[in-house]
């Protein structure tokens, strides 16, 4: 699939998307110090928009015209390339504006999607300003491809478009409460992790999936049916130009999964985490398999009556990506194209990309190639 790889062109137009606050803080510091002097000599014209508050990077990419550009930056953490992501989907030509290459620079505390892309580009591990410095460099050379995005829908109707992860339970609650720590940077996530530990709870919910490929135990009780007109509604507006690609894999929240999927007969987690990128933290490989577009969603999850002990272990090995050859019998992994979650109680915080989202009924399904970044 040769024509799905692009290059920047040069002199290359860039718009800088940054948060001041992001991370410990240094984002602009850094920004000019590593950053501005490597564009300057890949013929990179970067022009600066720091961001005042929350949602403003939203507004901006969703009102600007994009034909200035030839490419949109961020630099922050996963948060703000989430804003834009789905600041760009809330346009009237969101399919046009979506093929507009977008970069990532690690400047926020939470840097999952840098990392991963540092990852893919077969890099050494790295962090900080060696992480930073590696995604200058690619952002240098200007190659961009395909990525896949995962649309999620919740029960209160909000429909939204993520390029990393969703998460409830104990991940989240680490992301969120180790907000306060945001000064220490990716250290944060170690201290909200053994904070977390000591309350360690259960939460209450079904989860439910669509594999990737059929299951081992024989075939499903239905095949899976093929997406006809009037079997499975599709949202109003379909084909309509302007309107949001169809979930063609999910039925709405009110009714039951189709057949064809496996309802998890437990329904007391410790943590459900559904990734599509290889890594959840600078330090926390979670998904080594998962690539930019592999049309996957690696579902992760922790069953109740796991000991804080063992989920200490799954943690650290996570670092070299090991964890799954610990062979723990409450840590589960399945690649998927859709999933269901349903919480029993609104209980427990549910994040998305590492966004906070209120815990409510929530699905979602794989977009394949649907955005375009830069990668190495
Ligand atoms: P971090 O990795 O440090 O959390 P993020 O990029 O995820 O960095 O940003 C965290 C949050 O900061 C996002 O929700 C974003 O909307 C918000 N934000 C963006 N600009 C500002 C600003 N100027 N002041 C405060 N918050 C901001
Ligand atoms: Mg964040």
């Amino acid at each position: 699939d040769g024509d799905s790889y692009g290059v920047l062109p040069r002199p290359c137009r860039a718009l800088v998307l940054l948060n001041p606050q992001s991370g410990a803080g240094r984002a602009l510091e850094d920004f000019q110090a590593v950053v501005q002097p490597m564009l300057a000599e890949a013929d990179v014209a970067a022009t600066v928009f720091v961001t005042e508050r929350p949602h403003h990077a939203h507004e901006k990419v969703r009102d600007e015209d994009l034909s200035q550009w030839d490419t949109l930056v961020v630099m922050s953490g996963d948060g703000l390339l989430y804003e834009v992501v789905n600041g760009l989907m809330e346009r009237p030509d969101w399919e046009e504006a979506m093929k507009k290459p977008l970069c990532i620079l690690p400047g926020g505390s939470g840097n999952a999607l840098a990392a991963s892309i540092n990852y893919y580009a077969g890099n050494d591990h790295v962090a900080k300003k060696k992480l930073l410095t590696n995604c200058t460099f690619i952002l240098c050379k200007g190659l961009h491809t395909q990525m896949d995005l995962v649309s999620l829908s919740t029960a209160s109707g909000k429909r939204l478009f993520s390029f990393l992860g969703f998460g409830w339970g104990f991940i989240s609650d680490v992301d969120i409460d180790s907000e306060k720590y945001r000064w220490l940077g990716n250290a944060r996530f170690t201290l909200g992790t053994l904070q977390c530990l000591a309350k360690l709870r259960v939460y209450q919910g079904r989860l439910s999936y669509l594999p990737l490929v059929p299951t081992a135990q024989g075939t499903p009780r239905d095949p899976p049916e093929p997406v006809t007109n009037g079997h499975i509604p599709l949202p109003a507006g379909t084909g309509a130009p302007g309107s949001l690609p169809p979930d063609s894999l999910l039925v709405p929240l009110g009714q039951p999964v189709p057949a064809h999927w496996t309802v998890v007969p437990e329904e007391e987690f410790v943590t459900v985490y559904a990734i599509y990128q290889s890594h959840l933290g600078t330090n926390l490989l979670m998904a080594p398999a998962a690539r930019l577009r592999d049309g996957c969603i690696h579902l992760f999850y922790l069953k109740a009556g796991i000991s804080r002990t063992a989920l200490l272990r799954i943690f650290l090995a996570m670092a070299r990506g090991a964890h799954l050859d610990l062979n723990c019998p409450y840590l589960c992994y399945v690649p998927v194209q859709a999933f269901r979650l349903e919480p029993r109680a609104a209980a427990g915080i549910m994040t998305v990309d590492g966004e906070a989202l209120a815990c409510e009924p929530v699905q979602g399904q794989v977009h394949g190639r649907l955005c375009r970044i830069v990668c190495g």
